[in-house]
């Protein structure tokens, strides 16, 4: 499938001929290997390939330049900006663990869905993101990592999740194709990649119907049609009971939990009453839920919880019968918050 253009990652891994006319079958084979399951940063060290076939693909082989890359937590989280040739903004977010590298990518540039307290949201829609842009940030994530490894985190990816800007299951073509090329080219497992959603609930149906056991996470945030009303304006399209249904759905059809994430924000939902409701949606469709703390960002009003109101909540959890696990955000100096670096990118240029 052919998107925004016509670098390497934007032909379909199985069309690579038409980089590379006139030349023999095993090249663009050759081609295939750097680019889903070797890739490298620059066409240069693709070592069995000819001068001449690797100066054809300079200049073709990434569909976005970076623009800005930031670390923190030693080295162990960092996060990209990229830029594509029409001038839309990607970001991605690799975190190195002792057993896993995960790396937080982006389905969209800017996102429609408009939650009140998510920058992006807060920025608008600016385009969809093709399968080639969409798979790309892996392959770069693991170019990188090749070149530059995290000390004591595997140095490949070994998961995935759809937690950067946009919607997945807005854009869900190319999702679909995206997730194609990580389990099938790439050969990631389905089982360490998760789509993660506010609740599209055609599309969190769709992607049960689909051969992977990818996971599902949906950001829930509010327990009760009132409250999510007020901070994701598509629960007013897909309320709580009709996304419940099709987290059920999800869950009976690949046979795998989902993920509820919920983010806290003070005097929002971390009330006792709100943990019950989510307690009671956990039990119901058997999922852990995931708390953090909001991110603040330059234009919401909601703040984060302070520590004791976050222990009584969780405790509150337990208590009535939900698996939770609380966890510290990642990056805290590196604008990680949803959309942030990509603000910062725009001030830097002075656009905002
Ligand atoms: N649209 C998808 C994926 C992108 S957002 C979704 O909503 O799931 C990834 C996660 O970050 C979501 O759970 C989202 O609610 C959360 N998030 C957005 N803004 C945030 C903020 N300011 N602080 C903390 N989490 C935030």
């Amino acid at each position: 499938m052919t998107g925004h253009g016509t670098t390497a990652y934007q032909l379909d891994p199985d069309h690579l001929a038409e980089l590379l006319p006139g030349e023999p079958r095993y090249r663009t084979d050759q081609l295939r290997e750097w680019l889903y399951r070797h890739p490298v940063l620059e066409p240069e060290e693709m070592t069995n390939l000819p001068g001449a076939v690797r100066e054809r693909i300079r200049g073709r082989l990434w569909p976005f330049t970076l623009e800005i890359e930031q670390s923190a937590d030693d080295g162990r989280t960092r996060k990209w900006l990229f830029r594509t040739p029409d001038g839309a903004s990607i970001e991605a977010v690799l975190m190195g663990y002792r057993k896993r590298t995960t790396l937080c990518i982006s389905s969209q540039a800017g996102c429609a869905m408009a939650c009140t307290f998510c920058a992006t949201g807060q920025f608008g829609f600016e385009r969809h993101l093709d399968a080639g842009e969409i798979v790309a940030q892996v392959t770069y994530a693991n170019a990188a990592l090749r070149r530059n490894p995290i000390p004591g985190s595997p140095e490949r990816v070994t998961n995935v999740v759809f937690m950067g800007m946009g919607e997945p299951l807005a854009n869900y073509t190319y999702l679909r194709d995206s997730l194609h090329r990580m389990i099938d080219v790439i050969d990631m497992a389905a089982r360490s990649v998760t789509v993660s959603t506010v609740g599209v609930v055609p599309g969190i149906r769709k992607l049960a119907d689909e051969p992977w056991q990818v996971g599902l996470a949906i950001s829930l945030h509010a327990a009760d049609d009132e409250l999510r009303d007020t901070l994701i304006p598509l629960n007013k399209r897909y309320p709580l009971d009709e996304l419940i249904a099709a987290a059920r759905y999800f869950f009976e059809t690949t046979g795998r939990r989902i993920s509820i994430e919920w983010t806290m924000m003070d005097g929002v939902n971390d009330t006792p009453e709100q943990a019950k409701k989510l307690a009671e949606i956990s039990r119901r469709l058997r999922a852990h839920i995931n708390v953090i703390s909001l991110n603040p960002t330059p234009l919401t009003s909601h703040r984060r919880p302070g520590r004791l109101a976050i222990q009584d909540f969780m405790t509150r959890l337990e208590e009535h019968g939900a698996n939770a696990t609380y966890r510290e955000t990642r990056g805290q100096d590196i604008d990680a918050a949803c959309g942030q670096l990509r603000i910062r990118g725009a001030e830097q240029k002075g656009t905002t």
